[in-house]
């Protein structure tokens, strides 16, 4: 099943014809989604063929423009589409109200169910549960409530090595625990491995998209061992501290988050409109963190299985 990432904006603050505002498609277990929604967002959906109406779900990480100003044009342009289908947006308090207002003023009306989930957590919080996969909610440091998204793949059932089941006369609630899993205990108290009762299998994949926020070591724990993680570059060293005094990463201090959380690889994205190349970014976060790749416009970005 596909799991990947496209990015249609990798710019920060403002658009420039090569690098437009933040936002990004995930597919995941079938399911499109859309995160985040700067400015002109619509017209990259359409540029790399992208469905609007086969967006069920939007994250909107903060209210900053460069991540939100996409929205009310977005939700506009499916009403006039046609959409039928629900449409749910999950984004941080004052989201409601802002879009509220503007489709008041605008005498706006969508003809399709738009139910809005406002984040309000302190902590990691599951929000979102689908088919295959859930969506984690956490707190990023930024100058305003800005919140990261961890996109995890249910783990799949396992299968039992042959023989097992009879070597160690498991009954029907043994197998479903071992193939959710679970060590084998047996009657005497010896603990039997999963490993050994099942068979290698694909381990459940994970993306977490973290933009924007400030060097945060409390983000490792929930960061730990993601297989893609995206995560703001928006400044070069030269100039760390504006990168600290606007709560934004450099692409070394994004970096050395990676290789602290022990990823699987690293994708920058949210740079300054200052940079025409990105290649000092990218030597500067690859010093630090080998696999590192710089987000591009229209660029996919797979996330492959990996074996248990
Ligand atoms: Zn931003
Ligand atoms: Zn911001």
């Amino acid at each position: 099943m596909d799991f990947n990432v496209l990015v249609l904006g990798s710019g920060a603050a403002t658009p420039t014809f090569s690098r437009h505002c933040s936002a990004q498609i995930i597919t995941i277990c079938g399911s499109r989604i859309l995160v985040d929604c700067g400015e002109s967002t619509q017209n990259q959906l359409r540029q790399y063929h992208q469905k609007f109406q086969a967006i069920k779900t939007i994250f909107i990480s903060h209210l900053h423009g460069d991540h939100f100003f996409g929205l009310p044009g977005l939700l506009s342009t499916m009403h006039l589409c046609g959409r039928t289908e629900p449409l749910t947006v999950y984004a941080p308090v004052g989201a409601k109200a802002a879009i509220e207002l503007l489709f008041e003023v605008s005498a706006t009306k969508v003809n399709y169910e738009l139910n809005f989930v406002e984040i309000d957590v302190d902590q990691p919080t599951v929000i979102h549960q689908d088919k295959g996969f859930q969506v984690t909610a956490f707190p990023l440091h930024h100058s305003v409530t800005t919140y990261g998204f961890l996109f995890r793949e249910d783990p799949p059932l396992l299968n039992l090595r042959p023989k097992m089941r009879d070597q160690y006369e498991m009954t029907n609630d043994d197998c479903i625990r071992v193939k959710n899993g679970e060590d084998l205990v047996l009657a005497d108290g010896t603990v039997i491995p999963n490993d050994q009762l099942t068979l290698p299998c694909r381990l459940p994949r994970s993306y977490a998209y973290c933009c924007d926020t400030s060097f945060d070591e409390s983000l490792i724990p929930i960061l730990s061992g993601v297989d893609l993680l995206c995560l703001e570059s928006t400044f070069d060293n030269a100039f760390s501290t504006l990168a600290e005094e606007r709560c934004h990463l450099t692409a070394e201090k994004a970096a050395t988050l990676a290789a602290k959380a022990g990823v699987r690889q690293l994708l920058l994205t949210h740079f300054s409109a200052r940079y025409r190349e990105i290649e000092p970014l990218m030597g500067e976060a690859l010093a630090v963190f080998p696999d590192t790749l710089c987000a591009a416009d229209g660029t996919r970005y797979d996330i492959p299985y990996k074996l248990k």
